[in-house]
């Protein structure tokens, strides 16, 4: 196992179900040798692959939290062909704060990979997930939600890879996740996610896009229960087949650059001129920009810079210069 300084107090080689903590240390004023506690759960039995399932890296996503302790209490261990990892608040410290950002660092848990062992709280446990979790994976799946800032059409998300099997089995895991898209991404800084991390592994990987709005999206949720449990029937560790939706087979789609983003050129009130979900077209108004510093001045307004599915669109109203407000997919 790679040097570590996070405890393990559960048996990752157990069998049964077998909850635990990760105590990753953490100094405080009133607490030298204090230590954070991020609830893990392993549900294992027999041979088989290893699914390790995340949510709560950013903590204002909530789908993918509840999805997953619903699978912690009531997958049975005795269905289960193989292992499966729960971290259903990954990120503790956000989690428990409802924040995307670290209340102790304000660090973004999903641009802390591969992680550094004594780096501070973040890092030490972005280095134990990808040093000690994934080297166990076949199959890891990271759930994102839009978080308060964002509202997404629920999606089953992948990056774009040069390795051409990788891709394949990629998609095929995210159709089996079922959620309305997939969708293959082209992302903004994604170097030092979870996500590129495991691939960087060989581990086939997916994130996803579950509702947002800084709420619990009933629909969202349910649509995330159904995938992770179709995740372990495509990856052979529940028997089955995966189950489709009732919006039938997912929509393939792809936002292949940064041109198919809206981009706020500068702080200001953002007013949307489609719902998430509209078919939108190249160079048609995506919204107005509104400056209350400048009441005499007309609104800023926007326009798409390409055609296709308003995909995400900003939740909140407030922007500042270089948020993105809208961002289009095309089918693939
Ligand atoms: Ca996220």
């Amino acid at each position: 196992m790679a040097t570590s300084p996070v405890m393990v107090e559960v048996d990752l080689w157990g069998s049964g179900r077998l909850a635990g903590h990760l105590r990753v240390p953490q100094s405080r004023d009133d607490s030298g040798w204090g230590t954070i506690q991020v609830p893990i759960v392993v549900i294992a039995n027999g041979t088989g692959p290893t699914v390790l399932l995340t949510a709560g890296n950013h903590g204002d996503e909530y789908e993918g939290q509840v999805a997953l302790l619903d699978l912690a209490r009531t997958l049975p261990a005795e269905e289960v062909q193989g292992r499966v990892i729960l971290l259903p608040a990954m990120h503790y410290p956000a989690c428990a704060a409802g924040k995307r950002l670290s209340p102790l660092d304000g660090r973004d848990f999903n641009r802390c990979f591969p992680g550094d062992p004594f780096g501070g709280f973040a890092l030490s446990l972005a280095h134990f997930v990808d040093s000690v979790l994934l080297p166990l994976c076949d199959v890891q799946m990271d759930l994102h939600s839009g978080g308060t800032g964002m509202d997404i059409v629920p999606s089953a998300v992948g990056h774009m890879l040069d390795h051409p099997e990788m891709q394949a089995r990629t998609l095929a895991m995210a159709d089996a996740f079922g959620a309305p898209v997939t969708l293959l991404l082209k992302e903004v800084n994604a170097g030092p996610t979870l996500l590129a991390a495991a691939e960087n592994r060989g581990v086939v990987a997916l994130s996803s896009e579950l509702g947002g709005g800084g709420r619990l999206n009933p629909r969202a949720l349910a649509i995330t229960k159904r995938g992770v449990r179709n995740v372990l029937r495509h990856a052979g560790v529940l028997q089955g087949k995966p189950e489709i939706g009732e919006y039938g087979h997912p929509r393939r789609m792809t936002v292949p650059d940064l041109g198919h983003y809206v981009f706020a050129p500068a702080d200001g009130i953002w007013e949307a001129a489609h719902e998430l979900g509209a078919a939108v077209q190249a160079d048609a108004p995506a919204g107005l920009l509104h400056r209350i510093e400048d009441p005499t001045a007309p609104p800023i307004a926007l326009s798409y810079k390409a055609t296709g599915l308003l995909w995400c669109v900003r939740h909140a109203g407030r922007v500042k210069a270089g948020d993105p407000v809208a961002v289009i997919a095309r089918d693939l």
